[in-house]
């Protein structure tokens, strides 16, 4: 099999309210990989609030493209070291982290088709019905808008809901957990995210005000850069610290795990490097006694948690309108079930790209 052809584009999809108070929208790198056997693939990568996505478009197109074409798809493990080799000067974290992970996501789309299986069982399945977690709780919510939020995902029963805690009041933001604590009862256990947002100090007066709530983690307590401070973090607080989402590549994960930085680590698959990077993270991350539970994509996400053994919790945020993909995968009772597709299972609406193409 030979790649013939990649087209990458990207897409802007306005996000619902109340989200959008926070983000007026995400993009979508699209890579759509043609090969001369009727396979194709799809990859892309989510950009988050949409910063720099054209950026990302343009390394894609300029530099990794021309390395995959007339390639063997299915030699994906060589197609991404290629990619990850690709201009030694730029590291492959940020924009061309991105622009990596949109391609492996296409590459092994097209070799699960060729294998006809979904990925999870091509990478040899541990299970196929993965629990998620609502997420959300954006800083701008009103409590009611927070409340009515953590119950919509409890109604689809979610047994757990992760909301952000960026008040600069610690107390305030405890006010906030408690409040949907309450309303969610005993059976929802519930996570925060800093976000980046606090020093070491910060962070060890927040956490000790959370302590006493049974939290199941605090997430990214600071700079995703300062791994030492993570560690630090880790250390002093009673609450288990997750983090990853704005880490790349299996080497800044292993920092993360030989720090004992954290007990879940949420590797995102459009960041880390693709597919391929974040399974290397994971099977590290067992070595450790760490548990992954990858940052949001949950439609491509699931895979991977349904590949590893220390696979924990997909994130479900609930934003993509129903006429961008052909189907999204459902949560019931709390679970996605990895539908029995070739692939990672997901195919643009028809009308979707000429919708929502801004480049
Ligand atoms: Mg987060």
């Amino acid at each position: 099999m030979k790649i013939t052809a990649i087209d990458s584009f990207v897409l802007t999809i306005p996000n619902p309210r109340p989200i959008a108070l926070e983000f007026p929208h995400h993009k979508l790198v699209v890579a759509e990989i043609s090969t001369d056997e009727a396979i194709r693939g799809l990859g892309y990568s989510l950009v988050f609030g949409g910063g720099g996505a054209e950026s990302v478009q343009a390394y894609l197109e300029t530099r990794l493209k021309p390395v995959l074409i007339g390639e063997d798809p299915l030699y994906v493990e060589r197609l991404w070291e290629r990619m990850f080799r690709t201009d030694r000067g730029i590291r492959k974290q940020g924009v061309a982290g991105y622009a990596v992970s949109a391609l492996d996501i296409g590459l092994w789309d097209v070799a699960g088709k060729a294998a006809n299986l979904p990925l999870h069982k091509l990478w040899g399945a541990y299970s196929d019905r993965i629990p998620a977690y609502g997420s959300g709780g954006w800083p701008k919510y009103s409590e009611s808008d927070l409340i009515a939020e953590a119950e919509k995902y409890a109604a689809m029963g979610c047994r757990y809901y992760k909301m952000k805690i960026h008040d600069p009041s610690a107390r305030a933001n405890r006010k906030r957990v408690k409040a949907v604590k309450k309303a969610l009862g005993a059976d929802v256990r519930m996570m925060v995210d800093v976000n980046q947002r606090l020093d070491v100090l910060g962070n060890l007066r927040q956490a000790a005000l959370l302590e006493d709530l049974d939290l199941v983690w605090y997430e990214e307590p600071v700079l995703a850069d300062d791994l030492a401070a993570c560690a630090e973090v880790a250390h002093a607080i009673r609450i288990p610290v997750a983090t990853g989402e704005n880490n790349y590549t299996r080497y800044e994960f292993r920092d993360l795990l030989e720090r004992r930085a954290a007990r879940y680590l949420m590797p995102d698959v459009c960041r880390a490097n693709g597919f391929s990077e974040t399974l290397r993270i994971g099977h590290l991350a067992a070595a450790h006694q760490v548990a992954v539970s990858p940052h949001v994509v949950h439609e491509l996400s699931l895979h991977v948690v349904g590949a590893l053994a220390n696979g924990f919790l997909v994130e479900f945020i609930d934003w993509t309108p129903p006429d961008l993909f052909e189907e999204m995968p459902r949560c019931e009772d709390g679970h996605f079930l990895i539908r029995n597709r070739p692939g990672h299972g997901m195919a643009l609406a028809r009308g979707a790209v000429e919708k929502y193409r801004t480049s």
